[in-house]
């Protein structure tokens, strides 16, 4: 028997067309890997429910009572995709030797699986998930993905290239991971913080199983953001130099229009007053917005709030299956 317990945990959002097949789909996985002696019998899958308002609690909790892989989370609320893997992966730390994080709507390929515990064994302690291609994502998300990863890069912020939330960690990581506090926790770009042996695992990812993306433009903005400045103030760098290069700019026409002034020129005009106006007002404002962006990360980081609530917990509930009656 295997000693090697594994949690996948699995966030989910109004995924109630697709999580029965999901459930389907890792249990034969957690089968196989069983019957090789892989893992341990134990191991589980757990998913988050992030306040969801459709049937997908229901199906977790159904789930819960017909097979012994299946436990659930149920948030108080819906807190978003990384903040609800957050709680997954904690409750799976102080469960498990290792856990996977996956989405939900089976766009991971997770015949892979497999590959990642094999690594586990080989004695690696963070095993990524890498995207061999972005052939079936939408034109638009690989321009903008990629545009991140630059930024990101530029900035000196370490990141695993196309890798997204599907990897492996072993309890010393999630541990390590625990210790991070910060409100805004943005996983991929704390775990290569972390250090420990590390690899890479390749696959192709596929679309969508069925129902429709969580992420829109507004919350992949915010998420890009997020990672940017919870990880760098380059930006407010960005402004200070901006602002000597243009005290210096500031300079030399000053001096240009005090010459016109004193040889008589005087139709230097109200154009270039109103540029330097519009310029000067826009590039404040701007400089004001980014540092009160940092002023409002540290506000809600003194205030240290808890990150969500739970409201059902399967793995420590009595009975669970009165939520079915
Ligand atoms: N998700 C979540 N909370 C949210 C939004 C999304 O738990 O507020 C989950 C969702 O159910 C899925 C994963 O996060 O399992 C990734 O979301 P999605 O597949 O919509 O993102 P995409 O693959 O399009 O980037
Ligand atoms: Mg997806």
């Amino acid at each position: 028997m295997s000693h090697t317990l594994l949690t996948i945990v699995v966030p989910c959002y109004e995924e109630q067309e697709v999580i029965n097949k999901t459930i389907e789909q890792l249990t034969i996985q957690l089968n196989k890997l069983v019957e090789e002696n892989l893992i341990s019998d134990k191991s589980k899958l757990l998913f988050v429910d992030d306040g969801s308002k459709d049937g997908t609690w229901t199906l977790i909790a159904k789930a819960c009572a017909t097979n012994r892989y299946v436990t659930g989370l149920k948030l108080s609320r819906n807190v978003g995709h990384q903040t609800a893997l957050i709680a997954g992966l904690k409750r799976a730390q102080e469960k498990s030797s290792c856990a996977i994080s996956i989405d939900a709507d089976l766009q991971d390929d997770i015949n892979v699986i497999r590959d990642f515990v094999l690594k586990y064994h080989e004695g690696y302690d963070v095993v990524y998930g890498v995207r061999r291609s972005r052939k079936t994502d939408t034109h638009f998300k690989r321009i903008t993905a990629q545009g991140f990863y630059r930024v990101m890069n530029k900035l000196g912020i370490n990141l695993v290239y196309n890798h997204a939330d599907y990897r492996l960690m072993s309890k010393r990581v999630l541990e390590e991971l625990n210790q991070y506090q910060e409100e805004k926790l943005f996983l991929r770009g704390i775990l290569p913080m972390i250090g420990f042996k590390t690899t890479k695992v390749m696959y192709d990812r596929k679309e969508r199983y069925a129902g429709d993306t969580k992420y829109p433009i507004k919350r992949m903005l915010s998420f890009a953001f997020d990672g940017i400045t919870s990880f760098s103030i380059a930006p407010i760098r960005f402004i200070t130099y901006l602002g000597f290069f243009l005290f210096f700019l500031g300079g030399i026409a000053g001096m240009y229009a005090i010459i016109q002034k004193i040889i008589g020129n005087t139709d230097a005009g109200w154009t270039s007053l109103m540029i330097s106006i519009w310029l000067l007002g826009g590039l404040q404002l701007m400089g004001t917005g980014i540092i009160g962006e940092y002023i409002g990360r540290i506000f809600m980081e003194v205030k240290k709030r808890p990150k969500y609530a739970i409201d059902i917990d399967l793995y420590t509930d009595k009975d669970p299956f009165q939520y079915l009656r």
